[in-house]
């Protein structure tokens, strides 16, 4: 039985263990967490290594090809699940009633989305091991001047760069270099403001990157007297978690006055 990668599914499989026994070992269970979902075992490079491990795991994979070659693979492995579906489209209460972490390495045509689906189920998942591209890796890594997603997912977790791993270990290789981060959720419960407003308020100030929060702001209508101040010269690559959620604050009390 063979797997032909296929491109439309970011299929890259890893073809060095030790790359595999890295990933694994990087996952430390945050929180006490008992239960991994590994997205993409794709044929089981980094399966084999998880399931060393004390964890029971299960596995989700949206290739035709690749479940009859996991079931065959594992057959008889207890301790894992195998689930044919897209992980974007999975609840994840369904998987697990209580903490579940996430790895993989990651389809890098869909990792934005991956991450909006965990960010979801961030009470619920502790921690995230994955590997995807180098150059968004590191983007993640800041807080800031990142945009959207980097925004919310520091509102929730900490991210650490573990390890850059180069093209020549995947078939086929990929164009890009790859890089192995951790995600591991923070102490924080509550945002401090409307969560909806902050997601919106982020989108407006990140409109257009290289202008100023007072320029990007405009279409809130808000009053001159406020955007004038010095602060909203700043741009929004510039802020933090902290302080979105301070403005979204501000700007809420605005509107209701
Ligand atoms: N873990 C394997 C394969 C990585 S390639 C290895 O390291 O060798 C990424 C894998 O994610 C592929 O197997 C691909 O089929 C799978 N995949 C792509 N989109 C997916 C989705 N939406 N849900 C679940 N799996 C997906």
């Amino acid at each position: 039985m063979k797997v032909t990668p296929k491109k439309h599914l970011g299929q890259h499989f890893l073809t060095d263990s030790t790359i595999s026994a890295r990933i694994a070992d990087s996952i430390q269970g945050h929180m006490g967490y008992k239960h991994l979902l590994e997205i993409g075992p794709g044929t089981g490079a980094l399966t084999d290594f998880l399931l060393k491990g004390d964890k029971k795991i299960t596995a989700i994979e949206i290739d035709n090809e690749s479940i009859p070659f996991l079931h065959s693979r594992y057959k008889g492995q207890e301790n894992l699940t195998i689930i044919h579906g897209d992980f974007l489209q999975t609840d994840l209460n369904t998987v697990e009633e209580n903490l579940l972490g996430v790895t993989g390495n990651f389809p890098y045509n869909i990792s934005s989305q991956i991450f909006f689906h965990i960010l979801e189920y961030r009470d619920k998942v502790p921690e995230v091991v994955c590997m995807l591209q180098k150059e968004v890796a590191e983007r993640m890594v800041g807080e800031k001047d990142n945009g959207i997603l980097t925004i919310l997912l520091h509102a929730w977790y900490s991210i650490e760069y573990l390890f850059t791993v180069p093209q020549y270990v995947f078939d086929p290789p990929p164009k890009v270099m790859s890089a192995v981060i951790r995600l591991k959720r923070n102490d924080r419960k509550k945002l401090g403001c409307n969560e909806k407003q902050f997601k919106a308020l982020i989108k407006v100030a990140y409109h257009n990157r290289r202008k100023t929060l007072r320029n990007n702001l405009k279409s809130l209508n808000l009053p001159t007297e406020y955007l004038a101040n010095e602060y909203f010269t700043k741009r929004a690559e510039e802020l933090g978690v902290d302080e979105f959620v301070k403005l979204t604050n501000e700007i809420e009390e605005l509107k209701r006055k």
